[in-house]
């Protein structure tokens, strides 16, 4: 090879190198603010990142008050930690302004703002609405390790929040459509 174009080729391999660092800004997509620069570093990435926090419930009722307040697939994913099909609930493809609240006790979860089109067949948010809206709980079920999101209020399972999602955090809170309700704007 002739040292010029053995010089072109160095040239070449460097400045690919150098674009595909880890200190690379990313161009990630926030839903309602497309093309926003964010720094892949600034997001959540790992488990050990996610906080771990119980909600301590203030709204308890017994087993049999639960069974009269919910339907059967209601109780089913928000006392008994079910899980419903994907791409079955009624709030997946949901796109209107609003609020949604735990359907076991009306708290308020997430802002319409924060829903997101994950591709995984449950309605999906990039942060709760605010800082009591729900807890959190290391889920060692299925022989795997995830984080359980729970209701801030009545301590419903609500779904598991994973670290793949999209800016401005890096979370993803893949929530059963069942365990909510959908308060419009007016
Ligand atoms: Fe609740």
């Amino acid at each position: 090879m002739r040292p010029t174009a053995l010089f072109v080729l160095l040239l070449t391999l460097f400045v690919l190198g150098c674009s595909t660092g880890p200190d690379e800004q990313a161009m990630a997509t926030e839903p309602g603010d497309p093309g926003t620069e964010v720094d892949e570093s600034d997001l959540i990435r790992s488990y050990d990142q996610i906080p771990i926090a119980p909600a301590e419930p203030t709204v308890v009722h017994t087993d049999e008050e639960w069974r009269e307040i919910l339907s059967g697939d209601q109780y089913h994913i928000l006392r008994d930690h079910g899980t419903e099909p994907p791409y079955s609930g009624e709030l997946l493809d949901n796109d209107q302004p609003g609020v949604y609240r735990c359907a076991g006790c009306d708290h308020a979860l997430f802002s319409s703002q924060s829903k997101y089109d994950s591709g995984t067949g449950w309605p999906s948010y990039y942060e709760p609405i605010d800082d009591d809206a729900v807890g959190t709980a290391e889920d060692h079920s299925l022989g795997t390790f995830r984080v359980e999101v729970h209701c801030g209020q009545c301590a419903g399972h609500l779904g598991h929040v994973f670290p793949d999602g999209p800016a401005p955090t890096g979370l993803r809170y893949c929530i059963n459509s069942l365990a909510m309700t959908f308060d419009a704007e007016d």
